[in-house]
């Protein structure tokens, strides 16, 4: 039989453990706060947890481990770990430091089951869901290396890494949930940022659970045929029923949206672009990051400078916030599934 991991337990599932085995309830809390807000790896660390009972719990229940197996520093400080999780599966994370803040980018499933034509993790294809508590792993881990690297704590986490944060829906807002708990990390939810390909229904449930986090849609294009051949899951999820479910969910938050938008040479990136995107973001308050290509080993190439000041120019003639993200980490391979991509794959 399979024993439970400590962290999938309940409170309530706690306290009836512990009951069962004579020992307090507020045992339960105690225990609660070291696997929350102190985030140790083994029964061992709590301290304030008698010895008899650190054994019991060690025989009744699993405490499976993520670790960091590999680590790679680029020239611009950016450093990606490879992470491997209990049953060897493979993830990664990058830690992304500028001026006085630490970004960290975490992966929400193993593999991705999206395809999209430039990404390096769509070659994996999706191998399984994380945990809640692995998500929470990749930040507690980087965390502490942030903090020996750069000497601050990680100030910012983006869902970026690998997988589709919206398709292991249940995990992603739960660890979510868990950062941002007072008696958890205790992370600002202005602090998150949850990118994705945009799943309709998804982005509804979002607003109905009162999710509090930023939204950041990767859009790329705003004409619905490339973007189909940029991200084939587009067939399903068109822009007409995104942009609708985008709609709801300003209504509902209040939230200005950030849109993502990848320049690859002659693919995205002419004027009629723009015009296309300008259209597309008319209809809720949004805020623009252009984002420069990390090449991986696909036909696409990042747009040339000349064209990439005339795409955010004309932008800008439009009043849209518009930020341009200058690729970090190139040397390492630091894009979405590459280090894995690599790893796994040779
Ligand atoms: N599935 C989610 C989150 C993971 S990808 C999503 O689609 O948003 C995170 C971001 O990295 C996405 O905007 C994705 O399009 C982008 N990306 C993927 N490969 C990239 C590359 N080689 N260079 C730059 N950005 C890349």
């Amino acid at each position: 039989m399979l024993i439970m991991d400590i962290r999938e337990t309940s409170s309530k599932q706690l306290i009836a453990f512990l009951q069962q085995h004579n020992e307090r309830s507020f045992r339960a809390k105690q225990l609660q706060d070291w696997l929350w807000k102190k985030n140790v790896t083994s029964f061992e660390e709590m301290i304030n947890i008698p010895k008899n009972l650190q054994e019991t719990l060690k025989e009744s229940f699993s405490f499976l481990q993520t670790e960091i197996c590999k680590e790679v520093v680029s020239f611009d400080k950016t450093t990606k770990f490879l992470f491997r999780l209990f049953d060897n599966e493979q993830i990664e994370g990058v830690l992304i430091p500028s001026h006085n803040r630490v970004t960290a980018c975490i992966s929400s499933q193993v593999g991705c089951p999206l395809k999209c034509t430039f990404c390096a993790t769509g070659t994996l294809g999706l191998k399984r869901q994380l945990h809640f508590w692995e998500i929470i792993d990749q930040y507690v881990l980087m965390n502490r290396r942030a903090e020996k690297l750069f000497g601050i704590s990680i100030s910012n986490i983006v869902f970026m890494g690998m997988g589709e944060p919206l398709m292991n829906y249940d995990n992603v807002f739960k660890a979510i949930n868990i950062m941002t708990a007072p008696d958890g990390n205790g992370i600002s939810p202005s602090r998150i940022t949850l990118s994705t390909v945009g799943i309709p229904e998804k982005i509804r449930k979002l607003a109905d659970d009162g999710f509090k986090a930023n939204l950041a849609l990767s859009l790329h294009t705003a004409d619905n045929d490339k973007r189909t051949l940029l991200i084939p899951a587009n067939q399903i999820y068109t822009l007409e029923e995104l942009t609708k479910a985008l709609q709801y969910y300003v209504e509902k938050t209040n939230q200005r949206i950030t849109i993502e938008y990848l320049l690859l040479n002659n693919i995205n990136d002419s004027l009629e672009d723009a015009k296309k995107l300008c259209l597309f973001c008319k209809v809720f308050p949004v805020k623009i990051n252009i984002i420069e290509y990390n090449a991986t080993e696909t036909q696409f190439q990042s747009s040339t400078p000349e064209k990439k000041a005339a795409f955010t120019a004309y932008l800008e003639t439009k009043n849209l916030i518009v930020n341009v993200r200058q690729s970090r980490g190139k040397d390492i391979a630091a894009a979405c599934g590459q280090l894995v991509a690599k790893t796994v794959l040779r």
